[in-house]
């Protein structure tokens, strides 16, 4: 590990912060990663915005840029130019070359095979070659991965995830999926701060949002019928209120405002409060399925649509999975808002050239 390390300091992706003593054993180095080492960008390709960040080595936010799109079917190729606009933008606020980049990490709804292809049955999309496609524009390396598991990344190093044994964070939005976090033993306590979380973290997604929690429900997108997202996925939600004969038109005409103006209209009671309180007895028997089956310790809602309705369904979701977790697993959860809300999968992606680099012992990929 010492040597590993070295060449970290040598190459200057992390230096000496000073010692500590350990219980007992003789005292420890603390290592902090040098924010000044590069620039990583992160994308999310979200089914209502697709945002680009750029964060330096130690994933500060230094510029970001966000376009709104329509909850409908997505092309790649508009999705690229979206991208490749964004990179510019947020190069060009701070000044740094694209080339010089030591990655561009990208969350994508949807599965990716063998770190190339996507494949996305939410947008239509089977077997895209994305990193193939940035890759050609940009110069420099693409990463890509779930984006469930891009936003479980950022909550689990710099958010509420972090400290946690085994957590799910749960990723609300149009569609609804879930990262289950699990740090390991093997560096923790040996670093400081993020670098221990960037090392010891390992996490797999789940398509939590496509697991049935009403056997004869509604038919769901993804050909099924009772789904979890058909219930509490952005576009569930805001159809359950304007069926309601007295719900009142959107001002907003985009899912993210729209969503903002219910939760600000259900503060007055009334039938948006009633669809808030049904989606929090939906998520509620969601996420205590998830507890019942991995014993959690900490349950985390993120995405957009989790920082929107958080504050006001969160107490309703904790109610609702006491009562329908086994009680001993309950009693040994936290149930918490993520950290981060629009920007945290775009943050959790540009944690993919971070780890390339760190792991590759501070050699930039060529
Ligand atoms: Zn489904």
């Amino acid at each position: 590990m010492s040597n590993v390390v070295s060449d970290l300091i040598n190459d200057g992706v992390v230096a000496e912060a000073g010692l500590v003593g350990s219980d007992g054993g003789r005292p420890r180095t603390l290592i902090q990663v040098r924010g000044e080492f590069g620039h990583v960008v992160g994308v999310d390709i979200g089914e209502t915005h697709v945002q680009i960040g750029l964060f330096d080595y130690t994933l500060q936010t230094l510029a970001t840029a966000t376009y709104s799109v329509a909850a409908t079917r997505l092309e790649p190729e508009p999705v690229v130019r979206l991208v490749l606009a964004g990179v510019e933008e947020v190069v060009s606020a701070v000044g740094v070359e694209t080339g010089a980049l030591l990655g561009v990490g990208v969350g994508v709804p949807g599965a990716v095979q063998t770190g190339e292809l996507v494949h996305a049955p939410t947008l239509g999309w089977s077997a895209v070659p994305l990193a193939d496609m940035l890759r050609k524009e940009l110069r420099v390396p693409v990463y890509l991965d779930n984006c469930a598991r891009t936003l479980g990344q950022a909550e689990m190093w710099h958010g509420a995830g972090r400290g946690s044994r085994r957590a799910i964070v749960a990723l609300l939005g149009v569609g609804v999926g879930a990262a289950v976090a699990t740090a390991s033993e093997s560096f923790t306590g040996s670093f400081t701060g993020s670098f221990a979380d960037m090392t010891s973290t390992t996490s797999t997604t789940s398509e939590w949002g496509h697991t049935v929690i009403n056997v004869h429900g509604r038919p769901c997108r993804c050909g099924s019928r009772g789904c979890l997202e058909a219930y509490v996925g952005a576009e569930a939600i805001l159809g359950d209120y304007l069926a309601l004969p007295d719900a009142v038109p959107f001002e907003a005409g985009h899912t993210e405002a729209r969503l903002a103006e219910l939760v600000a209209r259900a503060a007055d009671g009334g039938s948006a409060a009633e669809v808030l309180d049904t989606v929090a007895e939906h998520l509620g028997i969601g996420i205590a399925n998830l507890i019942n089956l991995l014993s959690p310790d900490l349950v985390v809602l993120s995405g957009w649509a989790g920082q929107t309705l958080g504050p006001a369904i969160l107490p309703a979701v904790r109610e609702a999975v006491r009562r329908h977790a086994l009680s001993y697993m309950y009693g040994q959860v936290r149930i918490e808002p993520g950290r981060f809300g629009q920007e945290a999968v775009a943050l959790g992606a540009a944690t993919l050239p971070v780890v390339q680099v760190l792991a590759s012992g501070g050699v930039r990929a060529a």
